[in-house]
């Protein structure tokens, strides 16, 4: 029987993702994990991008129920999009379009290139997504997806200048969530040694760090501040532990100034982050690396550009921006079997460099890192802000605790407001303090807030994702 469409654009789509991975379980070098790819010229990098966009847009056609139904809609055939030039042509895919997918067609959508006869043949592992807005979604990635996700997440260690001679201690949950399994497999496949950290609490974990010495902690920023304190308040100096490095995950921080400085500080230890999604890119789409925080405070994050397309996009008329000017992020996933994607909008506003880096690498980077998605904007009265700008205000005033909530209400006169709730020694007279928070969060957002100092340790501690905004304004 002759093979079908759907196999054989399957069969060119495999080929051609094996013909272009270096150094599938090995290291290429010391510096580099695949030197010939992370250093590739930018000309290099096009044409690898654009053998896998051929591959990849029949492959999406013939076997993607929601692709395909999106080819119809918009009138355009495999044969329109062959190059990167061509990516404008296919208008971004949002979050909404894919919850809109996942509800009609449940549990799973159809976005994924596998039927069930191919997932019970590769076997598969099922993730969800964060869920910091709207309902958590599950995703399903096969052996084959996890096998090169494992060599990317290498790829993105080994240029954080993680490795051998390190002791990896994973402070994460194990749940559904993509990030600490990646790296988990990543570690794997580069021999580095790793203490599982799940199901324990922070006193359980502080004497890990003193009695087997790690030397990198993975978890989020907030947890890297509740157990440095933990270790503080145990008569423990974190910064006279083994600990070089806090793999951050799960929130901004390298991005966020008076965060990176409170971590570095605590722990006498440098910062290192991932950057990517569950939905185009389960493994790392940026990482850090030695020159990813310059000289002058700067910061900027890379992105892996072989495996994936990184565009930015206009936030309003979503059409791509010029080289150097901020935009949205949007991210063409070219590894993956079971889930590449074409231009699913990421979301997260930063600008792109694509000088080369002192450390050698040519993928492009995000300048001035990461700090927090579109949809996590807080519009009060119509001013627009992150909650990482509030961050960098409150966590820029010495002696103000890790801890802050920001509260959304409506005064009695139906104004909507917002107050920052913050720790303090001084809370009993709190006027000077809460002028400064004040006055470096206008800096920050130029909005006027009202401030409530508590006595520390009266807000709950973080343990792991931190819920900072709390929304009670009235509806109506
Ligand atoms: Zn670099």
């Amino acid at each position: 029987m002759p093979e079908s469409h759907r196999d054989a654009t399957r069969r060119r789509w495999l080929e051609t993702l094996e013909q272009y991975r270096r150094h599938a379980d090995t290291p290429g070098s010391d510096a580099y994990w695949a030197p010939a790819l992370d250093t590739a010229s930018r000309d290099e990098l096009i044409a690898i991008q654009n053998a896998k966009l051929a591959a990849l847009v029949p492959f999406l056609y013939e076997n993607s129920p929601f692709y395909r139904r999106r080819f119809e809609r918009l009138g355009l055939l495999p044969t329109d999009i062959k190059t990167v030039d061509d990516l404008p042509k296919w208008p971004v895919v949002d979050k909404a379009e894919m919850v809109e997918d996942a509800l009609a067609h449940p549990p799973y959508g159809t976005y994924t290139t596998m039927d069930e006869g191919i997932w019970a043949k590769r076997g598969w592992m099922m993730f969800s997504s964060s869920g910091t807005t709207g309902a958590p979604r599950v995703f399903r990635y096969s052996q084959i997806d996890r096998d090169y996700w494992a060599w990317a997440n290498a790829r993105g260690l080994r240029a954080m200048g993680i490795g051998k001679g390190d002791t990896v201690f994973m402070i994460t949950g194990y749940g559904p969530h993509v990030w600490a399994w990646g790296v988990q497999f990543a570690l794997a496949k580069m021999e580095v040694p790793v203490i599982p950290g799940g199901g324990m609490d922070a006193r359980a974990r502080a004497q890990i760090i003193q009695r087997f010495h790690p030397t990198v902690i993975c978890c989020t920023p907030s947890y890297a501040l509740y157990l440095g304190r933990v270790l503080r308040d145990m008569g423990v100096d974190p910064g006279e532990m083994a600990v070089q490095t806090l793999f951050i995950a799960g929130e901004p921080a390298m991005g966020i100034t008076h965060t990176r400085a409170r971590l570095e500080k605590l722990w006498q230890a440098r910062i290192v982050e991932f950057y990517g999604c569950t939905e185009a890119s389960p493994h790392v789409g940026g990482y850090s690396c030695a020159a990813s925080v310059g000289k002058d405070g700067s910061v900027t994050t890379h992105l892996l550009e072989d495996v994936q397309v990184w565009e930015l996009v206009d936030a309003e008329t979503r059409a791509p921006v010029k080289r150097g000017e901020r935009g949205l992020t949007v991210c063409t996933c070219l590894n993956s079997e079971s889930s590449p994607q074409l231009r699913f909008l990421v979301g997260d506003y930063t600008a792109f460099d694509d000088h080369v880096c002192a450390c050698g690498r040519t993928h492009v980077r995000a300048v001035g890192a990461f700090t927090g998605r579109a949809d996590d904007l807080i519009n009060l009265r119509g001013i627009k802000m992150y909650p990482s700008q509030i961050e960098e205000g409150v966590r820029g005033v010495s002696g103000i605790g890790d801890e802050y909530e920001i509260v959304l209400s409506t005064d009695p006169s139906g104004l909507a407001i917002m107050t920052i709730r913050v720790e303090h020694p001084d809370h009993e007279v709190p006027d000077a303090v809460a002028a400064r928070v004040a006055e470096e969060v206008r800096t920050q957002c130029e909005v006027r807030i009202g401030i409530e100092v508590l006595p520390p340790g009266m807000l709950p501690k973080t343990e792991f994702k931190a819920k900072r905004v709390r929304d009670i304004r009235s509806k109506s």
